[in-house]
């Protein structure tokens, strides 16, 4: 029994990439081959269908149930050419994946036989039986209904036997129970509050559309390594493993070249990515060993959260047919870095970004640095709920430990664009000659397009990062929906730009001139927002002093973070936002708090199965081994030598006894703390326990397993160490 990890790891290493079935046509040709897209909306849909769906999906026109059933119909008709015999509403419920539901099309046909059916009532609106999805008390059992509903501005598609239809998800009395239904509003918020704003500038601005860029880290460990180990299997995280003597201090992995096993599942997931509809276009290794990332080309904002809640689903899948499974987990391994997936995030109306300077005129530039700033001002009046819209108990692993991003968000800008904002804020109060060109009023600002060219002054310190024409969200999980981190910033992006424009039609009202009343304000905001603006090494101890005497929010305890969702402010900006109510936040913030919970609930429990069904038996049974060898040299020798010939293993003896004994103590300790924690009937109060209490036994307990790793017999060490776990593919 104990050759089982050797023969778990011989058989990992003897493993050859497996086969991948390249498509005979190009990319661009078999893109989106299982999407009803545009080209197959108008080859399926009557064309007077196809136009008004089209008016739904860009113009956010109702969804007029008449033509409902006219493009179920054709969606049926579309799929079952695919092959398709079931159809499903896929949403977006708080646990961390998607959930559906499958049903058949077929019907009975009145004359005793069976026909395909798909109509446009199943097609809007369901009612999935889904009492048990995490609700926060949203909806006792009583009333236990919920919604899900169609999505048209996402597009229906196809996996496997299977047509799923992107829904939101709600409570009969209209609550989101998803990330999408605020998601949603939180998009429509932030269009309708910079479109406002854009027209200062121009017009004719009627959109303005929310992007999202999202780069997915993972890692990759062979099926069976993974299979023998309990802890990745039921935690997703190794919960003890000693550091192997090699990690990623070489550097040698980052951007190296991609193993043949690696590369082909790489291959074969970006052929279903991009049928999928899904623009993957990077990939390359990571920092740690076996470690690696994939990302996209931007989309608008809803769509790129579905794709990548898609993609999560089939790397998941491609992953078991290369007999590699994916650890989504933000910190699966301790003493190399951990997963995170940036939010490249920006605004943009159909002439361009928001957040870039392309334009050459006065009022590009200052369109541009109004953007600009007001994210600062939202980023800096909303960011502990940013840091409560990325926290979660996995990402606390990466948060604040030393690694990024830290626990305190900032932003940074790099020193040009600092040196514009500088400029701006210390010209005089209405002087605007500083910045006035030859020809009258013209905001001469050179240095910003420059700055656009040659961007590569970027700090990886930093959780909020300009990056040129964008702001890079770094601090969301590699396991997270980015709909939650989505939601806050272009939330408080509406607000803050609703609260901008009151600002200057206030002054425009008393007779200042536009641009005037813009820059007023623009450099108001800029000294405002100053705190949240810092370029430094965002893991050292100076910044974190230097960030509390900023007022920035440097709380680390992740129940406790969860606690800005219920903030004065944060209820009022979701309020007045549309976003979200009082009661959908409380509600969220219950399931925030029990989700923490159950997760280190199970990670203990995990760990003290393991300590007593693995650790101690075979620490024991070396012990036992060692205690023998020293009473047979006694017998053997009788001479005084032998006091000295034992004494190494008498030594080892006692070492594996004192760390048995810590552990075996500690895990009692640990369930005992379990069972007073789980007394305590408020979510907030349990979930803080455990943070306080119960996880930080996980780390002491830890601790002396390693040690203990270090110390018994490679040969009895029945779990796959890390040196395998990563470095076997
Ligand atoms: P990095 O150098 O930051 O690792 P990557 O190429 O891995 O860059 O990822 C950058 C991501 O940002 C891509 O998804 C890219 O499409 C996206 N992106 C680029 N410009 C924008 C933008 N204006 N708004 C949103 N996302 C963007
Ligand atoms: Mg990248």
């Amino acid at each position: 029994m104990t050759d089982l990890r050797f023969r778990v790891v011989e058989t990992a290493f003897k493993k050859k990439p497996a086969t991948v079935e390249i498509p005979s046509e190009r990319p661009s040709e078999y893109f989106g081959k299982y999407v009803f897209n545009r080209e197959k909306m108008f080859k399926y849909l009557p064309s007077s269908t196809y136009a008004r769906l089209l008016d739904v999906i860009d113009h956010g026109a109702a969804l007029d149930r008449s033509i409902a059933d006219e493009v179920a119909e054709g969606m049926k008709r579309w799929a079952m050419d695919l092959g398709v015999t079931h159809y499903t509403h896929w949403f977006q419920p708080l646990t961390e994946g998607t959930a559906e539901k499958h049903d058949s099309f077929v019907e009975h046909d009145g004359k005793g036989g069976m026909m395909e059916e798909f109509s446009g009532k199943l097609l809007v609106q369901q009612e999935p039986d889904a009492s048990s999805f995490p609700n926060g008390g949203i909806r006792n059992t009583f009333e236990a209904r919920g919604y899900s509903a169609w999505d048209p501005s996402s597009p229906v598609f196809v996996v496997d036997d299977t047509l799923c239809i992107p829904t939101i998800f709600i409570a009969y009395t209209g609550e989101a129970l998803d990330y999408k239904a605020p998601l949603l509003r939180a998009l429509r918020a932030v269009d309708k509050a910079a479109t406002e704003v854009c027209q200062y500038f121009n017009p004719e601005v009627k959109k303005v559309v929310a992007y999202l860029g999202w780069e997915q880290e993972y890692f990759l460990v062979d099926e069976g390594l993974y299979a023998a180990r309990p802890d990745l299997l039921l935690t997703g995280r190794t919960l003890m493993g000693h550091e192997s003597s090699k990690n990623q201090q070489l550097e040698d992995h980052y951007f190296g070249a991609i193993p043949s096993r690696v590369a082909a599942f790489m291959k074969d997931l970006e052929i279903h990515a991009l049928q999928l509809g899904i623009p993957v276009k990077t990939r390359h290794n990571e920092v740690a060993p076996n470690q690696f990332e994939l990302a996209p080309i931007f989309e608008e904002c809803n769509l790129a959260v579905d794709h990548n809640m898609l993609l999560m689903s089939v790397m998941r899948k491609v992953a078991r047919n290369h007999g590699f499974r994916v650890l989504l987990h933000e910190k699966p391994f301790k003493g190399v870095n951990g997963s995170g997936k940036h939010n490249n995030w920006s605004l943009g109306t159909d002439t361009g970004l928001l957040l870039h300077s392309p334009g050459k005129t006065p009022l590009d530039h200052l369109r541009f640095i109004t953007f600009l700033v007001n994210t600062l001002m939202a980023v800096y009046k909303n960011n502990g709920l940013l840091k409560a819209s990325i926290m979660s108990a996995t990402n606390a692993h990466r948060l604040g430990a030393n690694e990024a991003p830290p626990a305190i968000i900032s932003s940074f800008l790099g020193s040009r664009l600092t040196a514009v904002l500088d400029h701006l804020e210390q010209s005089e109060e209405g002087d605007l000659s500083s910045l006035s060109g030859k020809t009258g009023y013209k905001l001469d600002i050179p240095q910003i397009p420059e700055l656009l060219i040659d961007n590569t002054d970027r700090n990886r310190t930093s959780p909020f990062a300009f990056t040129g024409n964008r702001f890079e969200f770094r601090a969301v999980g590699s396991e997270a929906n980015c709909a939650s981190a989505m939601i806050a910033l272009n939330a408080a992006m509406a607000h803050q730009l609703t609260e901008f424009k009151a600002e200057v039609d206030a002054l425009i009202a008393t007779g200042v001139e536009k641009e005037k009343a813009i820059m007023t304000i623009v450099r108001r905001y800029i000294k405002e927002c100053k705190p949240i603006r810092f370029d430094g090494n965002g893991y050292c101890d100076e910044w974190k002093v230097e960030a509390a005497k900023r007022g920035l929010d440097c709380e680390t305890s992740c129940p406790v973070i969860f606690d800005n969702y219920l903030s004065a402010g944060t209820i009022a900006m979701f309020e007045a936002t549309g976003v979200m109510t009082r009661k959908e936040l409380e509600a969220r913030n219950e399931v925030k708090w029990e989700t923490y919970t159950k997760k280190i609930q199970i990670e203990s429990r995990v760990l003290g199965d393991m300590v007593m069904n693995h650790i101690i038996p075979v620490a024991t049974d070396y012990q036992s081994r060692l205690i023998d060898n020293v009473f047979k040299l006694r017998e053997l020798i009788t001479n005084g030598e032998a006091t000295e010939l034992t004494e190494e293993n008498l030594a080892i003896i006692k070492r594996i006894g004192r760390h048995t004994n810590f552990i075996a103590e500690h895990v009692r300790q640990m369930v005992e703390a379990r069972k007073e924690a789980n007394k305590i009937e408020d979510e907030r109060g349990k979930a803080v326990a455990y943070h306080d209490i119960i996880a930080p036994m996980l780390e002491e307990i830890r601790y002396h397993i390693d040690k203990l790793e270090l110390i018994v017999d490679d040969r009895m060490w029945m779990l796959p160490k890390y040196r395998e776990l990563l470095f076997v593919r």
